[in-house]
């Protein structure tokens, strides 16, 4: 039987993360796989996790099975953190899921049970888990139009043009903030105006939000998704903790399904705990304990967000430095939308020829569409890019 199989094709981001690994030269730069990094290249357990999984160690007096939708704290809590009082919490249905990775599998499983019909309309570029699952699952997919390699900036006319070419039912996944791979967001005024087209065509949004706090706050990166939370009857939204929590491994993630009144969202809710169930019944618990845990305890919670923070404005700080150096080195402000980009992410628009280079000649690793991953640097290896982002496009 296994003689059947036939070889699946590699994640590339693993494997550049094994060629990096092989590289034995000093210095090596890894600004290829999404993990946050400090400036000592380490991924530390976030000091909230740290104390909560104490407290769990001490005070949990079962491992039993939890729901099928995971322990409500959690999804009270990330609701909360997710849509705030945007939405009415009785529309909201919600079930864990291993990951965000889990909850846009979950999402796009319930996307099918609804409407099979259903195009699902990902950015290009997006991240490639989407377009890869969605093509796992023979769903139909279809791209529109989102940055422009050019400027760094969106290509809003490109994204509107191509939303409007959807048909009613269709789904449109967008990024709640920080996107990835490009690190370029639509503003508040763009969203309205993606939510009118969407409105105009009867499109239903689902929200993948998985960097909330690493770009311009916890709120601040949340605001798209409560805006478009308000305005439609349905949305889906897949959450994750892995990077704004630091719990990479523990599987933690959400998928919610705003319904348009309670007795709808009962139904979703149904219909979730169902896909749980077919799919690994119950979903990992330890992530999510200690996550509800630090959101409703006030002490963790200002630490936890204290911790964030640090996060995101040292990201932020090496934007600058990062944006300033190539304007020097360049001579030219062609490279400044690397400072307003935000998150984790940017795409920074050099040919697969240029980012070959980086890799052969300088020991600089990013993926081969060139995006780079801003928490893999730190103010010494800034310098180090800029000088080799500056002399392989002068080549
Ligand atoms: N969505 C996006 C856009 C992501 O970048 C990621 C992480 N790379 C995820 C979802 C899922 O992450 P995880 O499954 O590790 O929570």
């Amino acid at each position: 039987m296994l003689e059947n199989l036939s070889q699946q094709p590699a994640d590339k981001i693993l494997a550049l993360m094994a060629q990096y690994k092989a590289d034995e030269r000093p210095g090596k730069i890894d600004l290829g796989v999404g993990v946050y990094k400090n400036a000592e290249g380490k991924t530390p357990v976030m000091r909230a996790i740290k104390a909560a999984e104490r407290r769990l160690v001490e005070e949990q007096e079962s491992k039993s099975y939890t729901g099928l939708a995971g322990d409500p704290a959690f999804a009270d809590a990330m609701i909360e953190l997710v849509l705030g009082d945007s939405v009415a919490r009785d529309r909201v249905a919600a079930i864990a899921t291993p990951g965000g990775t889990g909850a846009c599998r979950q999402g796009f499983e319930l996307v099918r049970l609804a409407n099979p019909q259903a195009t699902v309309w990902v950015s290009n570029p997006t991240w490639p888990n989407h377009v890869s699952i969605l093509k796992f699952m023979d769903m139909p997919q279809k791209a529109y139009r989102y940055f422009d390699d050019s400027t760094g900036g969106i290509d809003f006319d490109g994204m509107l043009e191509d939303l409007a070419g959807a048909k009613a039912g269709d789904i449109v996944l967008l990024h709640g903030c920080c996107h990835n791979p490009t690190g370029a967001n639509l503003t508040l005024d763009q969203i309205d105006e993606v939510i009118a087209v969407m409105e105009g065509k009867g499109l239903v949004p689902m929200i993948d939000i998985a960097y909330q706090g690493f770009g311009d706050g916890l709120d601040a990166d949340a605001a798209v998704t409560r805006r478009v939370a308000t305005a439609f009857d349905n949305v889906l939204i897949a959450a994750s903790c892995s990077k704004n929590f630091g719990v990479y491994r523990e599987r933690t993630g959400i998928l919610m399904a705003i319904s348009k009144d309670a007795d709808e969202a009962a139904l979703s809710q149904q219909n979730m705990n169902y896909l749980n169930r077919q799919n690994y019944s119950f979903p990992p618990d330890h992530g999510a304990r200690c996550v509800s845990m630090i959101l409703s305890d006030p002490e963790l919670r200002a630490d936890w967000q204290a911790e964030l923070e640090e996060v995101r404005l040292g990201m932020l700080e090496l934007r600058k430095q990062l944006a300033d150096e190539l304007r020097r080195l360049t001579n030219s402000d062609a490279f400044d939308f690397v400072a307003e980009h935000r998150g984790m992410f940017s795409r920074l628009g050099l040919s697969p020829e240029q980012v070959e280079t980086l890799k052969t000649d300088h020991a600089i690793y990013m993926v081969g569409d060139s995006r780079i991953n801003i928490a893999g640097l730190n103010k010494d290896t800034v310098p180090v890019l800029a000088r080799a982002i500056a002399e392989v496009i002068g080549d």
